[in-house]
């Protein structure tokens, strides 16, 4: 699908439609410095399988991490719904 780079909906901080900035998520290396990457290298440790279920490749596609940034306050945040599936995502002007 396509999708316009900037889009009119609601921002939580300004409590009103704003103009919002679409952004993809990109991936990141986990810091080791957080805690739950802390709990999982214990969790690791030892006895005892890996403690995430292994990823199950039933799913054709991958849910998009979309982030909006509301260009009034400077804020960004997610949708309340999570994301959506698409096998093909373009943002366009
Ligand atoms: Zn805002």
């Amino acid at each position: 699908m396509k999708m316009k780079k900037r889009i009119r909906r609601y921002c939580p901080y300004c409590k009103k439609h704003t103009e919002h900035i679409v952004e993809r998520a990109k991936k990141r290396k986990a810091s080791e410095l957080t805690w739950g990457q802390r709990q999982f290298r214990r969790v690791l440790r030892g006895y005892g399988g890996y403690p995430r279920p292994l990823p199950d490749n039933a799913k054709p596609t991958k849910k998009l991490d979309l982030r909006y940034k509301c260009t009034v306050c400077g804020k960004m945040h997610t949708r309340a719904n999570g994301g959506f599936r698409v096998s093909k995502f373009e943002l366009v002007e």
